[in-house]
């Protein structure tokens, strides 16, 4: 076995499987393995990374500012973190942001935003909020969030979790509106779930979900930690429904494949609920993660991202649905989300043998295969992609 691989499994703990590669160098859509091997990356860091590996504007912008001032906390203002919040804001139609680390740290926010609105703006009786989730959700590992989760092994051993969640079929919008009560506060949804398997909801759900909670005065938060930034082929996959959600979570693509950036964004009643003391993080919004943010979100715009996804998107979407193989069952997707169920064929093993073949890849629930690039990628290399998947899929 590779010694790098050995040694990982002697002092690390074993909370992930890992494709037997170690990498070492990235550019683009390509990263390199120790013996100079070149793979095209087809999983992008599960869309974190979109704007291609090591971009050089979002790189620049990182180290110019590692040079000038790198960690003040929040007990002070530093003159980054208006301009950030600011971008951010306007690009998404919100009206504020506050910035935390990793997306699971966001749906918390999220989470303690959505109670405290039930509690001190819509008037509900003290620990009785409840918030509407969806089966097959992912939304992070913290306690809270693996108790929203309908996944066993998410969740086991991990008990006892918070009360206070109600989980209804992803899709179903009568299901939706059994389920609110004067109790409820919020529905958290993914526009298209990601890790439940690149699920995408009927044409109109989240544009009739919106509706659901503005007539029962429910906040609808939209965790766009994954398809958000370009990733379906648009800046939010909230827009292919024309919906601007109460509340808005931003994240992975946001570090620009660099760092953990994360947002909490809200329309200003909501946003409100937080006074000196509430919430905060150390490290959430700090100088290079503003500067990380600011860049990562010009470049999206500047290099047109979005509308490559959708092009690309469609492109491999297309190419994808035409294949007629037998191990197919479903090819699903948005932009450059794209999920491709098998049947008779492990996934898991299917990730194995692209890899020797170049690609890296990686499985997601329901034996389906998640193509989520870098926003950069050319046609030929989709073509490629492709190819060497056909080829796997023959093996
Ligand atoms: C990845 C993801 C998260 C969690 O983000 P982390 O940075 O891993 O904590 C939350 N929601 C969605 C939809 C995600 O895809």
């Amino acid at each position: 076995m590779n010694d790098k691989i050995a040694l990982e499994n002697i002092y690390g703990a074993q909370n992930y499987a890992p494709l037997p590669v170690v990498l070492t160098r990235g550019e683009g859509c390509y990263v390199w393995d120790e013996d100079g091997n070149k793979y095209l990356d087809m999983l992008g860091a599960y869309s974190a990374v979109s704007h291609g590996h090591c971009h050089p504007r979002i790189v620049k912008a990182m180290v110019d500012q590692a040079q000038i001032l790198g960690v003040t906390s929040r007990a002070f203002h530093h003159d980054k973190l208006a301009e950030f919040l600011e971008s951010a804001c306007k690009l998404t139609g919100q009206d504020q942001a506050l910035a935390m680390n990793t997306g699971a740290e966001a749906v918390e926010t999220a989470l303690k935003a959505a109670r405290k609105w039930g509690e001190k703006v819509k008037g509900i009786k003290k620990d009785q909020t409840e918030i509407i989730c969806c089966d097959d959700n992912f939304h992070g590992r913290t306690i809270a969030i693996v108790g929203m989760s309908s996944s066993k092994q998410t969740k086991d051993g991990f008990g006892p979790f918070p009360k206070g969640f109600k989980s209804i079929p992803f899709g179903d919008i009568d299901a939706l509106e059994a389920a609110i009560t004067p109790n409820t506060a919020a529905f958290l949804v993914e526009p298209i779930q990601g890790e439940g398997g690149v699920n995408v909801p009927p044409e109109g759900y989240l544009a009739a979900a919106s509706e659901l909670c503005a007539e029962y005065n429910v906040l609808l938060i939209c965790d766009e930690i994954q398809t958000g930034l370009g990733r379906t082929g648009r800046l939010l996959a909230c827009e292919h429904d024309g919906v601007l959600p109460d509340c808005l979570l931003l994240g992975k693509a946001l570090g620009g494949g660099l760092m953990p950036v994360s947002l909490f964004l809200a329309r200003k009643g909501v946003m409100d609920v937080f006074t000196p003391g509430d919430h905060g993080s150390t490290f959430g919004g700090f100088p290079i993660a503003c500067a990380v943010g600011i860049e990562a979100l010009a470049v999206l715009v500047e290099e047109e991202l979005s509308e490559k996804s959708a092009e690309m998107g469609e492109y491999m979407l297309t190419r994808l649905q035409g294949l007629n193989h037998p191990a197919i069952v479903d090819v699903r997707g948005k932009g450059l989300l794209i999920g491709v169920e098998l049947e008779g064929v492990d996934a898991h093993e299917m990730c194995e043998r692209m890899l020797k073949r170049g690609i890296l890849g990686k499985e997601t629930h329901r034996n389906t295969m998640r193509f989520a690039p870098p926003l950069i990628i050319t046609k030929e290399e989709i073509d490629f992609a492709i190819d060497q998947f056909i080829d796997a899929l023959n093996e």
